[in-house]
């Protein structure tokens, strides 16, 4: 099924009525709320290296207590996106072996499930996004979990360029999708709008077809 055809179900099935604005034209408004991902999207030519904030032991990025590490710059462009500041691959510090051994030793508490990384857009920060997720396996094996944001989908990932690809494989929960605007519900967990899903990425891998991790 097309992108296209994806969103026209997704939207058949909302009651408009709850979105004045878009009752004219909703499909259009729906589509036109973020652009396309295209292949010259590559972490080589946009990331900066760069992160635009760090937050330990919080609770809202995720199962569980986490520490949430957002990577800058994203090519979405989202409407009313949630971090519209950090769409810009400039902002923020250089990611660096100093906040590296921090994240870790932030996440050898006890208390702590994992680590989240978010953005931005992490797929086009894969040179950190996968520099920490490698040295996160390596400190502590399976016994933290990953979970990654990422404004294209899973099925977009699976096709995508092999350091998108293996980031994919190196994380364990993946929330995918861009925000759309017109979708938008306050009441999902860990997410924006309802064309985003909870992916179990491992399960999804292992039975070829998407596992949610959370409904
Ligand atoms: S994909 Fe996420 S970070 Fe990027 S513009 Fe959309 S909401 Fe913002």
């Amino acid at each position: 099924m097309s992108r296209e055809e994806n969103f026209k179900n997704i939207i058949s099935n909302i009651d408009i009525s709850k979105y004045n604005i878009y009752e004219k034209n909703i499909v259009s408004n729906c589509l036109n709320t973020f652009r396309d991902p295209k292949e010259s999207w590559t972490a080589k030519k946009y990331s900066q290296k760069r992160f635009a904030d760090y937050k330990p032991f919080q609770f809202v990025d995720g199962e569980g207590v986490r520490c949430s590490i957002y990577l800058s710059g994203c090519l979405f462009g989202c409407k009313e996106c949630f971090n519209e500041s950090i769409q810009n691959f400039n902002v923020g510090e250089l990611y660096t072996d100093e906040i590296e051994n921090k994240i870790i030793e932030d996440l050898s508490q006890s208390y702590v499930q994992g680590l989240t990384i978010l953005g931005g857009e992490p797929f086009l920060n894969t040179q950190v996004a996968i520099k920490l997720c490698e040295r996160v396996r390596k400190e502590f094996g399976n016994t933290k979990d990953i979970w990654v944001y990422s404004g294209y989908t899973y099925e977009q990932l699976q096709i995508a360029s092999e350091d998108k690809r293996e980031l994919l494989n190196l994380c364990d929960v993946l929330v995918d999708g861009p925000f759309i605007l017109a979708l938008k519900d306050l009441t999902l967990k860990f997410r924006g709008s309802s064309n985003q899903r909870i992916i179990d990425i491992k399960k999804s891998e292992k039975e070829n077809s998407i596992v949610l991790y959370l409904e």
